[in-house]
């Protein structure tokens, strides 16, 4: 595939301006370039957003809300629907734009576009399933119900990793619920964001809403810090480290706004003895390479059972040994490049500290040249520091255990607490891992590994993953503000709880 022919259909130029909201804006920032982390080559470039864009952004974001909020729920799913379709007819070349920018291989390029193909559908389907409750009231002739109302221009700060579904979580949601939606993308993935907005522009012109959706590509310290710090924005979600989260958090938290965390994960796979070994092998694989380690659902500890543990160790080598790296383009490559050199420097060095440690590299731990490594086995003793930090590298630590109480204490003795999975064909196992004395994370599986959750459920993890739900479920409800309404009809005044006035 031409980069050409890919940024002729994604609307994209060498170089492109970095803002968009009732119009693309001429932006005046610094210059960045888009690499591919498969070659190190500039794939386009874009000229990043200053303060006063950012500015005229949010006061167009703004301009257009009350008439979006007003326009109907369903009728807003309609437009939500045509973006889904301008998605499906793109899927192809967003999905390829998604591999050669961020790394990750083609299926997971396009299985990601698919997920906001996903979404969007779900979304369609939210439009007229906004529901609040209603209650009895303990006074007679009152009627009480709750009212969900849209919040107003919502900040979205998004992760490389997840280059274009992170925003399709929270933008088709919010925007479903009735807020315009302002996008900061990770400086590493412009271009698949700025094909985003392209593809957006072309379904929300055609309804006059141009400004519902908006873009800006700018440094963290302009225009970052400055959606941190906007009053303008009452919800600004976050995807991305912990380690920024709480600086995200605490910012927004200082002005009394909402944030919405999705931050990183360290997530534990633990198979039992009486497991369907193979099913836990290939969903071990999977997990622990898939997107080159860098999903935050990615598995991180396994846990093996004594018995078991020897084989399934060996048989994991034997796979590694046979795991097809290269070009994430290739249909036959099943791990492409890490994010940068800079994140195969990190992670050789993370390896030097495990080694020092006392964890033991079982297979791989090679520098490949440019931004590829060898995916890598540690053996890890219980208790090995390392194992608290979330390396964002295909590392698995493996750890042997005896008893399923003891497995559970060390599952939990991390700081994080996205997803986890168990491999049992035992009841009593499953439900305990399952109970609220198992696993604390909030995602939670039973035969079948951390990463690769669907739409339909609300997705975020506890602890310093920050408490955060997007998706499914009722997770919209994040997007909105609850107005609780009391309805008198009376004739008379009673008060509350019995209390006599006047
Ligand atoms: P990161 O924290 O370095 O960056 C995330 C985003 O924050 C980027 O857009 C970045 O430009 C922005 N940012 C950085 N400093 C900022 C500041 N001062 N103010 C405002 N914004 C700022 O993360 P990353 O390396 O892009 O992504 C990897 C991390 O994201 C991992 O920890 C991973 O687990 C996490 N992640 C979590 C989820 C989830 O749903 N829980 C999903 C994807 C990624």
């Amino acid at each position: 595939m031409l980069v050409s022919d890919l940024f002729a259909q994604l609307g994209l130029q060498q170089t492109n301006p970095g803002a968009c909201s009732i119009r693309w804006i001429e932006t005046s920032g610094p210059v960045i370039d888009s690499l591919t982390p498969d070659t190190g080559s500039v794939l386009g470039s874009v000229r990043q957003a200053t303060r006063g864009d950012y500015e005229r952004v949010v006061a167009e974001s703004s301009h257009v809300f009350p008439r979006w909020q007003m326009t109907p729920a369903p009728k807003r799913g309609e437009i939500i629907r045509q973006i889904g379709e301008e998605l499906r007819a793109a899927k192809s070349w967003l999905g390829a734009l998604v591999t050669m920018e961020m790394g990750k291989i083609l299926a997971e390029g396009e299985g990601e576009v698919q997920e906001m193909i996903d979404i969007a559908d779900f979304a369609v389907g939210l439009s007229r399933q906004l529901y609040g409750k209603t209650m009895h009231s303990e006074r007679p002739g009152h009627r009480m119900y709750e009212h969900w109302h849209p919040l107003g221009p919502v900040g979205v700060i998004t992760a490389f990793n997840f280059p274009v579904a992170v925003w399709a979580w929270n933008a088709l949601v919010a925007a479903v619920c009735g807020n315009t939606v302002i996008w900061k993308p990770s400086p590493q993935t412009p271009l698949t964001a700025l094909a985003v907005q392209h593809l957006v522009n072309r379904v929300m012109t055609r309804h006059g809403f141009d400004g519902v959706f908006s873009l800006v590509i700018g440094s963290n310290e302009e225009i970052g810090e400055a959606m941190i710090h906007d009053r303008r924005l009452p919800l600004l979600s976050f995807t991305g480290s912990t380690e920024v989260g709480r600086h995200v958090a605490q910012g927004v938290a200082a002005r009394l706004g909402k944030s919405l965390l999705e931050l990183g994960g360290n997530n534990g796979l633990i198979v039992m003895d009486d497991a369907d070994l193979e099913l836990a092998l290939r969903a071990t694989v999977f997990g622990a390479i898939g997107t080159a380690g860098q999903r935050c659902t990615s598995t991180r500890r396994l846990f093996l059972q004594q018995g078991i543990a020897a084989e399934f160790i060996e048989n994991l080598r034997r796979i590694y040994g046979q795991i097809r790296i290269g070009n994430p383009m290739e249909p036959e490559t099943l791990m492409g490049p890490l994010a940068s050199e800079a994140a195969v420097a990190r992670m050789l060095n993370a390896l030097d500290e495990i080694r020092a440690q006392g964890g033991t590299v079982l297979r791989g731990g090679n520098h490949l040249g440019g931004a590829f490594a060898e995916p890598t086995l540690v053996l890890a003793p219980p208790g090995l520091p390392a194992v608290q930090k979330e390396l964002f590298a295909p590392v698995l630590f493996v750890t042997e255990f005896e008893t399923l109480a003891q497995v559970l204490a060390w599952h939990n003795d991390v700081p994080q607490g996205l997803s986890s999975a168990i491999f049992t064909r035992n009841l009593t196992t499953a439900e305990i891992f399952l109970s609220h004395v198992g696993s604390d994370c909030g995602i939670a599986n039973v035969n079948l590994g951390t990463s690769g959750a669907e739409i339909g459920g609300a997705f975020g993890g506890e602890k310093d993953t920050g408490g955060g739900r997007e998706a499914g479920s009722d997770s919209w409800q994040a997007y909105m503000r609850r107005q609780t309404t009391t309805i008198n009809w009376s004739g008379a005044l009673p008060l509350a709880q019995g209390i006599h006035f006047l």
